[in-house]
């Protein structure tokens, strides 16, 4: 992993409003990110779907409805799981092999369930907490404090201050010679050299 590099997630997509303007912005910025989308919601605004492609970004699949694995049983979880694939790779032409759980919270027979179905389930190393709503200015404090190499940074696409906070913290990113990019890109990049 390149200690200059750090990964955008965004979560939750696709929203009818949000979506586009987050599109524009990451185009704008030529920032290739991760988007882990809820397979019901693909199925309801497909042309976001296509969109997210034709920009190139990564998709990951985020469960059909965003409840939580702990709650449902293996059974469940494997339908949502396959539901939301399929419709991903309906829609993108595209195997789908990332996950991240709503919420984040596995267990061990449900990491092997995933395993199992060949997902690799990603996390984040960084929760600035969007969803609180925080002011731009707070959230962009959030980000720079917790800033670090190699980073997987946790977003949501329908959440108006990240979209206002995020071309502020792309500057201060890039200000220190990092790059930002999705999370294969982060995994692909090469390892630091670490000298004695
Ligand atoms: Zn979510």
């Amino acid at each position: 992993m390149s200690s200059k590099t750090i990964a955008l997630t965004f979560d939750d997509l696709p929203h009818p409003l949000y979506t586009p303007l987050l599109l524009d912005l990451l185009h704008r910025e030529g920032v290739r990110a991760t988007l882990f989308v809820i397979g019901r919601n693909a199925l309801a605004y497909p042309y976001f779907v296509r969109d997210m492609v034709l920009e190139g970004h990564e998709l990951g699949n985020h469960s059909y409805t965003h409840q939580r694995f702990l709650t449902l049983n293996l059974a469940t979880i494997q339908g949502e799981v396959l539901r939301t694939n399929a419709v991903l790779q309906r829609l993108s032409g595209q195997s789908i092999h990332l996950i991240r759980p709503p919420g984040g919270r596995l267990n061990s027979s449900i990491s092997r369930e995933l395993r199992d179905l060949g997902m690799d389930v990603v996390f984040w190393t960084d929760d600035p907490g969007d969803y609180l709503r925080f002011k731009p200015e707070t959230l962009e404090a959030r980000l720079e404090t917790r800033f670090k190499p190699g980073a997987i940074v946790l977003l949501h696409d329908n959440v108006p201050e990240t979209l206002e906070t995020l071309p502020q913290f792309l500057r201060y990113v890039r200000a220190r010679g990092f790059s930002v990019g999705s999370v294969s890109a982060l995994f692909a990049s090469p390892a630091p050299v670490h000298k004695p």
